[in-house]
């Protein structure tokens, strides 16, 4: 038992420290201006030897820390000014202190030493929480004085934010805890199931590595907090050793892995691509090594470095790619990680040089910086989901050109045959439909007498006419060099030969005007009613309708021959 307070009284007058009356005490008080500081730099002193020290009284600059070794003594007085005893808990805002020991000083000199362990079970702590907590008596008119040191062996800004806590406020502030981690835990979590699902079945490797990305930021936050180790495997002691490291090893080496996918740095810059597969392989290998755990005090650094440099990294990278490549969904990526970089950036370095930024600690940087990171999550599923709809577009667009003839903008044989498809599919095959086979009489002498491109100009003015004579429903397609089908609705055997008729007799009579040139033309048609009988395929149907055509073509041409009916 130390007898602390008698050999420093000369140097660190108790009474200089302003008693905190509990009757007053708000929930959750933070301890500036109300405590004595020292700094502790080779986390040299014992009790004593701290008491012997130099103390001064802590303002909220004395927060930010720093990435430092150094140990922190604190001493304040507690006054129980109320009528009943009370129990007051001391925390600190990290949860992953090596060392927290709170002394509390009896009037009658006795000192009663708690430490914390960071890694002890859940249930044998002396209270149920993650950060460090420590509870302290103070009977009805007692007063107690503390002195908590505390300090940081990992290699994350340190900083010093003690609070205290009446118990009901205490009770309640685990629940608060627990509710926004795993509010946003569960978040993530459900954007990384649904995302590496999608992935999985769409066989997309970028949606598996930004599922991979949101798992591993759920596992860092369920491990930073501390409520991985105390609440959900608290009996197990080898996952709490695992500590999170290789899960931030994990999601920083699919955060690269994405944002190189997403952005197809393969095909753009070759040699970042070079570097984002370096950076993937070594931080899955130092995932893989944080597991082993064969060089515990590297990870730290490794991480701090990792976090730091990637989100800026990527954040530069989805800037060039949205504003120099025009790549549309690159915004959503470029906002939420240069969010994240001046965040982490501002909070780390922040702590490099101790800037208090108005009233924020490092671990609102760090916190900000959590929530950002959802944000984030959010920004780029809205990026993939660009990303998705603009592959459709192009799906689309390339169905649709493969299913035209780039001449004429009709159908070619794969878009009619998709297209009688559909008409069987739909229930009006075969109807009153009939299939006539249009031939361009004499086509090369067109071509070999005024210009190829001539030619040209008079397959798009007969396109251009079957387009016009079509009526809803029916369509028109080209088959191949001056060739052309086309299937519509009629009544009768006489009102399809007008319609035909009335084609040819246009096309005659209409010569197409090229290069100021008129070029006179003529057509054949062969003309048949597609039969009721279901079964027939519309190879067959062309063929008879061809044999018309040629028959057409064999007595004279310009002029359309009714097919014979099936079996006649
Ligand atoms: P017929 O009356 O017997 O049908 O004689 P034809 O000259 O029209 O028939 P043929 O099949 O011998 O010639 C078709 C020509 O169509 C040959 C080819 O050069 C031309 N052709 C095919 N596709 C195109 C095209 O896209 N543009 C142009 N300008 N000519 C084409
Ligand atoms: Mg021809
Ligand atoms: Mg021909």
């Amino acid at each position: 038992m130390t007898a602390f307070g008698r050999p420093v009284a000369a140097r660190a007058d108790p009474a200089r420290v302003p008693a905190i009356a509990l009757g007053s005490l708000e929930d959750g008080g933070r301890l500036f201006d109300r405590a004595e500081y020292l700094v502790d730099p080779g986390h040299r002193l014992d009790l004593p030897g701290a008491l012997a020290a130099d103390w001064r009284p802590m303002t909220r600059a004395d927060r930010n820390q720093g990435i430092t070794d150094a140990a922190m003594w604190l001493r304040f007085v507690l006054v129980n000014d109320t009528a009943r005893d009370r129990e007051i808990v001391v925390t600190h805002d990290i949860a992953h202190l090596t060392e927290f020991v709170v002394h509390v000083r009896k009037p009658d000199g006795d000192v009663i030493t708690t430490r914390f362990d960071p890694y002890a079970p859940f249930a044998e702590r002396p209270l149920a929480y993650a950060a460090p907590a420590v509870p302290i008596d103070v009977p009805a008119g007692e007063r107690r004085e503390v002195v908590v040191t505390f300090h940081n062996a990992f290699a994350i800004p340190m900083h010093v934010s003690l609070r205290l806590w009446s118990e009901r406020g205490f009770d309640r502030e685990p629940v608060r805890y627990v509710v926004y981690v795993t509010f946003w835990t569960t978040c993530l979590l459900a954007a990384a199931v649904f995302w590496g699902l999608y992935g999985v079945c769409m066989r997309q490797m970028r949606m598996v590595t930004y599922a991979a990305y949101m798992a591993g930021l759920a596992c860092t936050y369920v491990g930073f907090s501390g409520i991985g180790y105390q609440l959900l495997y608290p009996d197990r002691p080898w996952l709490q050793q695992l500590g999170y490291h290789w899960s931030m090893f994990m999601l920083s080496a699919a955060a690269l892995d994405f944002a190189r996918r997403q952005l197809d740095i393969a095909s753009r810059h070759p040699r970042h691509d070079v570097v984002m597969r370096a950076g993937t392989g070594l931080l899955l290998v130092c995932m893989v090594l944080a597991l082993v755990r064969p060089w515990p005090a590297l990870e730290a650094p490794i991480t701090f470095v990792a976090l730091t440099a990637s989100p800026v990294y990527i954040a530069c990278l989805s800037w060039v790619a949205w504003r120099r490549e025009g790549m549309g969904y690159a915004l959503w990526m470029f906002v939420g990680w240069a969010a994240i970089s001046v965040t982490i950036v501002l909070g780390v370095f922040g702590a490099l040089v101790n800037a208090p930024f108005g009233s924020w600690s490092q671990m609102d940087f760090l916190r900000l910086a959590f929530a950002l990171t959802v944000l984030e999550s959010v920004l780029l599923s809205v990026s993939l989901a660009q990303w998705l709809r603009g592959q459709e577009t192009r799906r689309i667009a390339a169905e649709q050109a493969a299913a035209r003839d780039a001449l004429t903008g009709l159908l070619n044989r794969r878009g009619f045959d998709d297209h009688v498809k559909r008409l069987r599919a739909s229930g009006r095959w075969p109807g009153n439909l009939w299939l006539a086979a249009i031939d361009i009489d004499r086509f090369k002498h067109v071509n070999d007498s005024h210009s190829h491109a001539a030619g040209d100009a008079v397959l798009i003015g007969i396109a251009r006419l079957l387009q016009r004579e079509c009526r809803a429903g029916d369509t028109a397609a080209r088959f191949g060099g001056e060739e052309f089908i086309l299937l519509f609705g009629a009544g009768s055997e006489s009102a399809a030969v007008d319609l035909v008729e009335r084609i040819r007799r246009r096309f005659a009579e209409t010569p197409t005007v090229h290069d100021g040139r008129s070029i006179a033309h003529t057509l054949s048609a062969g003309l048949i009613a597609v039969p009721d009988h279901p079964a027939d395929d519309t190879t067959a149907l062309i063929a008879r309708a061809d044999a018309a055509l040629y028959a057409a073509k064999q007595s004279g041409r310009n002029r359309v021959c009714l097919a014979e009916a099936a079996g006649a």
